[in-house]
């Protein structure tokens, strides 16, 4: 006879499990997968605790345990993450948005006020956090979203749309600013490039790890992207447009020399939450 288990099994034996893989929310990505795979909301689990699982929901939930205890990211096996607040489809395309990386948007939002009208890139888009979420809160913003992979893009697209700013972003595929640099000037430009330093990929936590080479890869040093960005966004800014991007620890002290060598001025170094150094911003001269 096939096993029966009640919801409140099911999530006391995946917290349990987790936790010997010593994840550091057992309970609560135990109840969010089994949320998903039910589409109730937690707080739906609890008033049917004593409720039994249909088989295919089990295997379901099987499933989803054995690949998070490999290590496989949440978000990837839910196939969603929130950034600003915004929902975004993600899967191993794409890096998984980061809390951090919310900061260069908050920036913008200060430069750029609601009822402005600014022309602004997002460079390395991935799954369109930084594109989609500028498009939201910039109503009259006009946003153009690069990257180097066509299939990269179309997830883009996909969270455009499901966010209904569609209509306000241009998605072009190519290498760096490469393909719109005869198109500007444009008002400011963001980047969260790769920057980890290609050695210590292999030393960082599975989470990142199971996470896209080519969103991470900064090169030998990790600084690979910067003067390349910082050159093209040059050329490609109109008179006082800014530049924001995001680094890695301790890279500013690299970056912001090269954003003043170009002639960038006005530039700042912005702390995250937890105090550390996350990006930095300038204004073309
Ligand atoms: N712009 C996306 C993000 O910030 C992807 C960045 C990347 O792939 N390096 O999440």
């Amino acid at each position: 006879m096939a096993e029966v288990l009640t919801m409140k099994e099911i999530l006391d034996l995946s917290a349990g499990h987790f936790n010997r893989h010593g994840l550091e929310h057992p309970r609560l990505e135990a109840e969010l997968l089994l949320g998903h795979i039910l589409g109730l909301e937690r707080i739906q689990l609890y008033v049917q605790f004593d409720r039994p699982l249909e088989e295919n929901e089990l295997e379901q939930m099987r499933e989803f345990i054995r690949r998070r205890a490999r290590g496989e990211p949440l978000a990837y096996i839910l196939g969603e993450k929130e950034f600003m607040s915004l929902p975004f489809h993600v899967d191993s395309r794409v890096l998984i948005p980061r809390p951090e990386t919310e900061h260069l948007v908050e920036r913008a939002l200060q430069i750029f006020g609601p009822n402005e009208e600014p022309t602004l890139i997002d460079l390395g888009t991935g799954s369109g956090s930084i594109a989609v979420s500028l498009a939201h809160y910039l109503p009259h913003s006009r946003i153009w979203a690069l990257d180097v992979r066509p299939d990269i893009l179309e997830l883009a697209r996909d969270n455009a749309r499901r966010n209904g700013v569609q209509d306000r972003i241009r998605f072009i595929l190519g290498d760096l600013l490469e393909p719109v640099l005869k198109e500007g000037p444009v008002d400011g430009i963001l980047s969260n490039p790769p920057y980890i330093p290609s050695g210590e990929l292999e030393k960082l936590s599975p989470e990142v790890r199971w996470q896209p080479r080519l969103a991470l890869d900064g090169g030998q040093d990790g600084l690979h992207f910067y003067p390349l960005i910082i050159n093209q966004a040059d050329a490609l800014l109109k008179e006082g447009g800014y530049l924001g991007l995001e680094t890695g620890t301790g890279q500013d002290q690299a970056v912001g020399p090269l954003l003043e060598k170009k002639g960038f001025r006005e530039i700042s170094i912005e702390k995250d939450y937890s105090g550390h150094k996350r990006c930095i911003w300038g204004r073309k001269s």
